[in-house]
């Protein structure tokens, strides 16, 4: 009893507000969005999953609901997502909406330490890797999505009206978190939505703000009006894939459940209306978009001599890397069956883009192995801890690389596979001399590259010969241990 006094009455923080005027408000019933959405707008959203955690069944949806009944929902935990969401505006800045998580020094989320046992979290990608951000819009003041702030330490926070004063039991708990999360920075910015529950932020019919309450009471979602596409961030609205598809509202997470069926009930009939808006919930990440039309990835590939090219449009690539096409010449489950990889071991693939070999290599390692998926490029790596998430391949990790080390562990793995990644490593003499020390005793290493004379592949002054690589491989430590003869337009060379 009285811990429940000490809990209750508490400010979710004591940081200054200020209000935020957006340029303008109106009713969201007011809004022709059909007019809105034919005039899309410069602005980009990159969906960032931050960690991997678990939430409780009841909090995420209302059990009560008869849909959810119907369904056999029940009491417990299930796996959810922290997410950050990246916005890019080419005259406004950058922005996230919500703030996935950061840590300390010491790789531990900044929390204090009965939030830190309370929350258990796989870390995937921090904040502050995601470069200068302007501002944060955060959803709502709940602590799982405060967790990123400290990694942006000058940014902006925006948040709906009533946030930070906002009464809830636990508190007192977790203010000294969300105090440490906003530290030094200015005034929390309130949007004003006196004008209206629907706010054009910048004025442009860019980034409109949609004050939700019933989660919370200054609840926002966001609409924004992408250039490729509009993208619908729903914050805690609505928290899981399925509450959305279902129109089941979340559960005892919310402050007020009755007020929050007609938000969501609003969120899902714009969509309903527009088609075109993909949605992103609260807590589980948007599936990835279907693969297209094939080409061969290295037609577009702009060579400058080594690694330099950036792969940062991972549709573009997905489309390339992962066209159904690729699997007839490519032969992955034949490569990989072929390699003689054992269950429970680790297995490294360099380069590995979008995360074709992934399921193959996962498969071949089985549950209790583990495969580490590294890329050069943010957003692949974004990409594959995503894809792998959805895939349920709990023993892939995808890595971020650097142009001159793949930063792999001493002895981690047991086979390092590079596929048609070879010929883009610049300095590879003492990158592969270097790799050595990744390997474990009896560790190989597979080249799978474009033999000279095939059609496919890049233009054929990027190409090695096998040759080539053996020589420059013997140079850099490694001995040759043989080579499989199962590609038509690839050489595969393994070395020990
Ligand atoms: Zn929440
Ligand atoms: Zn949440």
């Amino acid at each position: 009893m009285i811990l429940s006094m000490l809990l209750w009455g508490c400010a979710v923080t004591r940081h200054p507000t200020e209000t935020f005027a957006p340029a303008s408000a109106q009713d969201r019933d007011a809004v022709d969005w059909a007019a809105v959405l034919d005039n899309p707008t410069p602005i980009s959203v990159e969906h960032i999953l931050s960690a991997d955690t678990v939430g409780k069944t009841e909090g995420l949806v209302n059990l009560d609901h008869p849909d959810a009944q119907a369904a056999g929902l029940e009491k417990g935990e299930q796996p959810i997502v922290i997410a950050a969401h990246l916005l890019r505006h080419p005259e406004h800045g950058t922005f996230l909406f919500d703030s996935g998580v950061a840590t300390d020094a010491d790789g531990r989320l900044v929390a204090g330490g009965l939030v830190r046992k309370g929350f258990p979290v796989d870390i995937k990608r921090t904040t502050d890797t995601l470069g200068e951000i302007d501002g944060v819009f955060i959803s709502h003041m709940h602590i799982d999505h405060v967790l990123g702030l400290s990694g942006v330490p000058d940014a902006t926070v925006y948040t709906g009206p009533g946030e930070a004063a906002a009464k809830r039991g636990g508190n007192a708990l977790l203010r000294r978190t969300i105090d440490m999360q906003l530290g030094e920075r200015g005034p929390i910015q309130e949007i004003d939505f006196s004008g209206g529950n629907a706010a054009d932020v910048f004025g442009d019919g860019s980034l409109w703000a949609l004050h939700v309450p019933g989660h919370t009471p200054g609840s926002v979602a966001y609409l924004v009006n992408a250039a490729d596409g509009p993208v619908l961030l729903v914050g805690d609205a609505c928290h899981t894939t399925w509450g959305w598809e279902n129109s089941v509202e979340p559960g005892h997470y919310s402050s007020d459940i009755p007020q929050s069926v007609g938000q969501l009930d609003w969120l899902i009939a714009l969509t309903e209306a527009h088609p075109q808006i993909s949605v992103a919930v609260g807590h589980n990440l948007p599936p990835i978009a279907g693969e297209a039309p094939p080409a061969d990835a290295h037609t577009q590939h702009v060579h400058e001599g080594a690694m330099q090219h950036r792969f940062d449009d991972v549709e573009h690539w997905a489309q390339r890397f992962d066209a159904p096409e690729r699997d007839a010449w490519q032969k992955p489950a034949a490569l990989v069956e072929a390699l003689g990889i054992e269950e429970g071991q680790a297995v490294a693939d360099i380069g590995a883009g979008t995360g074709y070999f992934l399921p193959h290599l996962a498969a071949a390692v089985g549950a209790s192995g583990t495969v580490y998926a590294v890329d050069v490029e943010p957003s692949m790596v974004n990409h594959m801890t995503r894809r792998a998430h959805q895939a349920g391949l709990m023993q892939v990790q995808a890595l971020l690389g650097e142009f001159d080390d793949p930063k792999l562990a001493a002895e981690s793995t047991d086979l390092l596979l590079m596929v048609n990644t070879y010929h883009h490593v610049s300095e590879r003499v003492a990158y592969f001399s270097n790799l050595r020390a990744a390997a474990r005793p009896g560790g190989r290493l597979v080249i799978v590259d474009f033999t000279l004379d095939t059609e496919r592949g890049p233009p054929p002054a990027h190409r090695l010969s096998p040759e080539t690589v053996t020589a420059e491989l013997s140079e850099a430590g490694w001995t040759p241990a043989g080579a499989l003869d199962i590609l038509d337009d690839q050489y595969v060379l393994i070395f020990e």
